[in-house]
């Protein structure tokens, strides 16, 4: 970017910001002086560690996607249900918005926040491109849509309540159910390990250690 002084930025004078309390510091102390959290100038091992947690996700996904995310067991026998097979029983049944919601944040948003974050660690190390808009904006939806990838084990823990006090049926969570939990939580760490900070880096040209 032009009109940008060299120097102007807090690395290339070797200060940290606190990962904990946010206060600037020479990274050479090593800690920072008000709370004593270790200081980095980027967050360690950034981009291998968001990479590692993304294709453990993804290996995840496919048992998730394939086995029985639940048994629904009543006098007359038992029954499994995969994730989409759900969606679709509730679609023809007519529960559309609770096939939606089901849908939405058990399928279509762990894949777009695993492509969002291939996407986000390959313009940081230089092997996409995009605006710096696009890519801050990609950033703060995968954190924010973070936070809400449970939703639908609620949804999950709701429907058992409800039809386990509605009837004689019982519903156990399947093999799917723990996969899928490792998915939630291998994305919310893979975009927590995921360094922003990275993107203007290599828009500069600039390599700041990260160990
Ligand atoms: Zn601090």
């Amino acid at each position: 970017m032009s009109g940008v002084t060299p120097g102007a930025f807090a690395a290339d004078r070797g200060l940290a910001s606190c990962h904990c309390c946010g206060k600037l510091s020479p990274v050479e102390l090593g800690r920072c002086p008000r709370c004593a959290t270790p200081l980095h100038l980027r967050k360690p091992h950034s981009l291998t560690r968001t990479w590692a947690l993304l294709v453990a996700a993804a290996v995840f996904y496919i048992p998730a996607m394939s086995l029985p995310v639940m048994r629904i067991s009543g006098i007359g026998g038992g029954e499994e249900s995969t994730i989409l097979s759900g969606v679709v029983t509730f679609w023809q049944t007519g529960s559309y918005p609770v096939a939606i919601i089901i849908f939405t944040a058990s399928v279509l948003i762990p894949i777009l926040k695993v492509i969002a974050l291939v996407w986000l660690c390959l313009a940081a190390s230089g092997r996409a491109s995009g605006s710096s808009r696009s890519l801050a904006l990609t950033y703060h939806i995968t954190e924010l849509v973070g936070r809400w990838s449970m939703v639908d084990v609620f949804v999950v823990a709701i429907l058992a309540c409800l039809v386990q006090l509605g009837s004689v049926m019982t519903i156990t969570p399947g093999p799917a159910a723990l996969s899928f939990a490792a998915v939630v939580i291998l994305t919310m760490f893979s975009a927590m390990s995921f360094d922003p900070r990275l993107l203007w880096d290599q828009r500069r040209n600039v390599r700041i250690p990260t160990h």
